[in-house]
């Protein structure tokens, strides 16, 4: 057997749209590889439920590789480090070349890479790196970005290679668990799984959606839940933007279809915030680690544990607030209105370290996407000096996003019989209620961990002070040159020059 093409598997399971794959088919016997890499799923952002999800997607690939192979199955599975592995591959088939598209992950993720980029080099073995979603390696400025993403989404789908040569080589058993973490609601991985989603949200669900995405409630039908799908690569970015945009032809001149376009134009314009964030961590990788503005970076440095744990564990008192977080424990997603609202939370009214927090979130959810995340996680957090600081009002968000207590009642049962009147705020509830309702608030359900009023002013004030300096304001001006998106389309962010002070409702 000559040496192989290895095609390296990381965030891009699947098949199709998958240059890496479609090349090294064309030069004869390849090695589709997934290296299973104990220590990445020992990193503090890393969680059992991703790593199901994976799993789940990692089986479909295999099968779909063995399709194509004329086999059952097609997916070489290796565990341990991948410089060791590729080692062992090269010493015991030779490598003719190795192929894999550019990952934006963590800090880790990016170390590991540059690992193999050295080993490669060494051993003189090609190694090819293909951009994806529009992410360009080593941008210096975001001036015609845009048009760069745009001229990627255009481009025609990379085609399903027709066959492929793999020899019949070991392969091994993907672990069952990597951590103990329960997750029994979370959305099952699969390309076939990601595709019925986006089917299902272009031909009907997309009609709730402008309406239904910031109500937990609504959110779960009414939203994509395309975001694992897309982070894990089993849906190339370029489809969905594509299959989105021909929906949007076939409704546009329609009269009556105003409600529809403005929903999937919504879609579409998260969809290029994808790569914007994502682009952001490509740029500017310790912002995983430093906050973006160094103004707040001698506050908030030490973890309370009573008021983490609080939060953590959704027990922090405030109904809504506990309920988003089991909600996020029990199936892994949230929306974005919540994710922002928990954040906030954590970050203003607790006063918590933001690289803490979004640890924590960063577990809990399945989509977990670094380069989303970390960008989400310090502009919630107001870590950036350059987007609004949204101190979120929890007890409003609780009577607008849940108006009659169901979502409340779902999720945290000990209130279940407090009456509509007092859902929102059973700690107002006279005590003979609580009795009445078997609720006694300190008992059966925790006294809220802080005023949540005064807490949100003590960090209007922080905020104020830290951010209103000549200095700091100088910085945040720099950073908006730098790291802006140049779009005139922005539908959020930065909406201001300066940061602004902002209770969000
Ligand atoms: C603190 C915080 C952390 C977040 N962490 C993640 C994360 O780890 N992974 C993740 O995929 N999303 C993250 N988001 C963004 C957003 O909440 C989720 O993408 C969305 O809720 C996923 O559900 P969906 O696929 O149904 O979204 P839809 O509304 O249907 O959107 C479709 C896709 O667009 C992208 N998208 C949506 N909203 C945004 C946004 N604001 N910025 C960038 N891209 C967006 C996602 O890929 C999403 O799948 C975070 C938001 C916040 C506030």
């Amino acid at each position: 057997m000559p040496p192989l093409q290895v095609v390296w598997f990381k965030r891009d399971l699947r098949v199709v749209e998958h240059a890496p794959l479609y090349e090294a088919s064309q030069r004869g016997w390849m090695l589709p590889l997934y290296i299973f890499e104990p220590e990445l799923w020992r990193q503090p952002d890393a969680s059992n439920r991703q790593w199901r999800f994976v799993a789940q997607c990692l089986q479909e690939l295999d099968c779909e590789l063995g399709r194509l192979s004329g086999r059952e199955r097609g997916l070489i599975v290796r565990s341990g480090d991948a410089v060791q592995v590729l080692e062992q591959i090269h010493q015991a088939h030779g490598i003719a070349a190795l192929w894999a598209h550019q990952e934006v992950g963590n800090g880790w993720t990016f170390q590991r890479d540059k690992a193999v980029r050295r080993w490669a080099k060494a051993r003189s073995v090609p190694f090819y790196e293909i951009p994806q979603e529009g992410i360009i390696r080593g941008l210096k400025s975001r001036e015609g970005w845009r048009d760069h993403w745009e001229a990627e989404m255009r481009q025609p789908l990379v085609p399903k290679p027709e066959s492929l040569q793999i020899p019949p080589l070991r392969s091994e058993n993907l672990p069952v668990a990597v951590s103990e973490d329960d997750c029994p609601d979370a959305q099952l991985g699969g390309r076939s799984r990601g595709l019925a989603l986006l089917r299902s949200f272009l031909s009907h669900r997309m009609r709730g959606y402008a309406r239904g995405l910031s109500s937990p409630l609504t959110a779960p039908s009414a939203c994509s839940r395309l975001s694992p799908y897309l982070a894990y690569g089993v849906l190339s970015l370029r489809e969905v933007v594509q299959a989105t945009r021909r929906r949007i032809e076939q409704v546009q001149d329609d009269p009556n279809a105003g409600g529809v376009l403005r929903s999937l134009q919504a879609f579409e314009s998260r969809l290029s915030w994808r790569s914007h964030f994502i682009q952001r961590l490509e740029s500017l990788p310790q912002i995983e680690f430093e906050p973006m503005h160094p103004a707040l970076a001698n506050e908030r440095t030490e973890v309370d544990p009573v008021l983490f744990e609080a939060w953590a564990q959704g027990r922090t008192g405030y109904p809504f607030v506990d309920a988003c977080m089991r909600m996020l424990h029990a199936t892994g997603w949230i929306n974005f209105r919540m994710r922002a609202m928990l954040t906030a939370f954590a970050c203003y009214h607790l006063w918590q370290p933001w690289r803490e927090v979004g640890l924590h979130l960063a577990r809990l959810y399945v989509d977990y996407e670094p380069g989303i995340h970390w960008s989400q996680i310090q502009m919630q957090s107001g870590c950036t000096g350059i987007s609004a600081f949204r101190i979120y009002n929890v007890v409003k968000q609780s009577y607008d996003q849940d108006p009659t207590g169901a979502f409340i009642r779902r999720w945290v049962p000990e209130l279940k019989r407090v009456p509509g009147a007092w859902i929102h705020e059973p700690y107002r509830m006279p005590l003979e209620m609580q009795r009445e309702c078997g609720c006694v608030i300190g008992v059966a359900y925790p006294t809220p961990i802080v005023e949540h009023e005064v807490a949100a002013r003590v960090a209007r004030q922080k905020l104020h002070a830290a951010y209103g300096t000549p200095e700091a304001k100088a910085i945040s001006e720099e950073i908006l040159k730098r790291h802006s998106s140049r779009s005139r389309r922005e539908p959020r962010e930065p909406a201001k020059r300066t940061p602004q002070l902002e209770l969000f409702e």
